[in-house]
């Protein structure tokens, strides 16, 4: 059911601005979802105000999105990219910002959904401050995370605690999969409302291309077996599990095996660091002919090279949700993927791809060529991949399904709520 009186709502995500270049160190699936459930939400007709930090001063202070729905950037530290460990310090000049912006616009929000545990730790302080409601959504846990890793960072301690606390007191976290509800019962807190709403993907833009013509375009021959990666050059991400298996492909040394690693990087920077890690084992494994890194996919182009891949592989060590293997299915492409977390409920074993075990490559190699072996097999993968994606992970089911779950909330706490924060005219 849709509301018949539109609200105004903000969704916070200070350390993901939804305007962002996708691709790159810290911009990922969660500037996507923002961005893209903003649009959706407001298509639904919500008035929907997406907050971020402002991270250069030549950004400007407001964007609007169509009639309903807009960027605001907030002061949060110097307006300069800082990193996601070092922002928790800036974050009370950012509420400060919020309630100034309030002020001025002469109304409260009484929806609040944010994103990422700082955001969380944003809307728990408005709560103390004004009458609302907050969804949340984590994108990470930092206990499945910091389990992961041997270089804790100082900021640990206090996330983890945050998100604890956010659990078990927020109106309703957002799980974007069972397994990472699953994940939160086990080790954030039994207590706490959870409600699973999958993440979407734009099934207009992925999915309308023939491979041949995307080949075509991006000049990638007809009996080429392509293997496509995309996401950002993070350890987590398993890329060198990826490069270890294609050194062990049966088609291996075959002059048509191509593997395209898409993601953008910075020299300097942890994801230049690791895309130079990344060539390096390439070319020990003496697969620099066969290997290209075309950079940061952009919107134009992203599309034809889901759709020229024979297979999309997605090695990541850990994923709550993972857009890449949607947006793949979609596209008709079937994907290879760990068999962790949100992957898990995204990919459909033999169905729309395969799940095989994280950081083994000989399971990677063999899922890999077993596709590549049977274009009959693959194309029946890939059909299914898409009917999936229409049925489940569009956009705008996600969105019909997060106003359902904004309308119960507001009209379970309206009465309270509305007499001291204005509803949107
Ligand atoms: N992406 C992109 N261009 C690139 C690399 C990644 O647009 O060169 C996008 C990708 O299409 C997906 C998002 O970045 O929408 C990554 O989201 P995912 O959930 O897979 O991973 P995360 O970055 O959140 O860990």
């Amino acid at each position: 059911m849709l509301p018949t009186k539109k609200h105004r709502i903000a969704l916070i995500s200070v350390d993901g601005d939804p305007a962002a270049e996708i691709g790159q160190e810290e911009a990922g699936g969660q500037n996507v979802y923002v961005r893209q459930v903003g649009y959706a939400l407001a298509q639904q007709g919500w008035q929907v105000d997406m907050f971020t930090r402002q991270s250069s001063p030549e950004q400007a202070t407001i964007v609007q999105h169509g009639p309903l729905c807009r960027i605001i950037r907030l002061k949060s530290g110097p307006a300069e990219f800082i990193g996601r460990d070092d922002l928790f310090e800036h974050l009370p000049e950012f509420i400060a910002e919020f309630q100034a912006f309030q002020q001025k616009q002469g109304f409260q929000y009484p929806l609040i959904h944010t994103n990422y545990w700082l955001s969380s730790w944003v809307g728990m302080e408005l709560k103390k401050q004004q009458p609302l409601i907050q969804l949340h959504t984590y994108h990470s846990l930092g206990t499945v995370k910091y389990s992961a890793i041997s270089d804790i960072p100082a900021i640990a301690s206090k996330r983890i605690a945050v998100e604890k606390a956010c659990l078990e007191s927020v109106d309703r976290v957002v799980a974007t999969s069972p397994q990472e509800q699953e994940h939160m019962r086990r080790l954030v807190s039994t207590k706490g409302k959870i409600e699973v709403i999958p993440c979407g993907t734009d099934v207009d833009r992925f999915g309308l291309i023939q491979r041949s013509a995307a080949r075509q375009e991006l000049g990638i021959a007809p009996d080429v077996k392509m293997i496509l990666y995309v996401g950002r050059f993070d350890r987590r991400k398993g890329i060198e599990t990826l490069v270890r298996a294609v050194a062990k492909s049966s088609l291996r040394g075959h002059a048509n095996l191509q593997l395209v690693i898409g993601g953008g990087y910075r020299p300097g920077h942890s994801d230049g660091i690791e895309r130079d890690r990344i060539a390096s084992i390439v070319a020990e494994l003496g697969l620099e002919n066969c290997t290209t890194f075309p950079g940061r996919l952009n919107e134009a182009v992203l599309p034809f090279y889901y759709a020229a891949a024979d297979v999309c592989v997605v090695p990541s060590h850990y994923e709550p949700f993972g857009l890449v293997a949607i947006e793949a299915m979609a596209s008709q492409t079937p994907v290879v993927a760990s068999d962790v977390g949100g992957l898990q409920f995204t990919v459909v074993p033999e169905v729309t791809g395969l799940l095989v075990p994280s950081k083994d490559e000989v399971a990677f190699a063999a899922a890999i060529d077993r596709i590549l072996l049977n274009p009959d097999w693959r194309d029946q993968l890939g059909e299914a991949g898409r009917q999936r994606v229409e049925i489940a992970f569009s956009w705008h089911s996600v969105a019909s399904r997060l106003t359902q779950l904004y309308t119960h909330l507001l009209a379970q706490t309206m009465p309270s709520i509305e007499s001291k924060a204005q509803v949107a005219a």
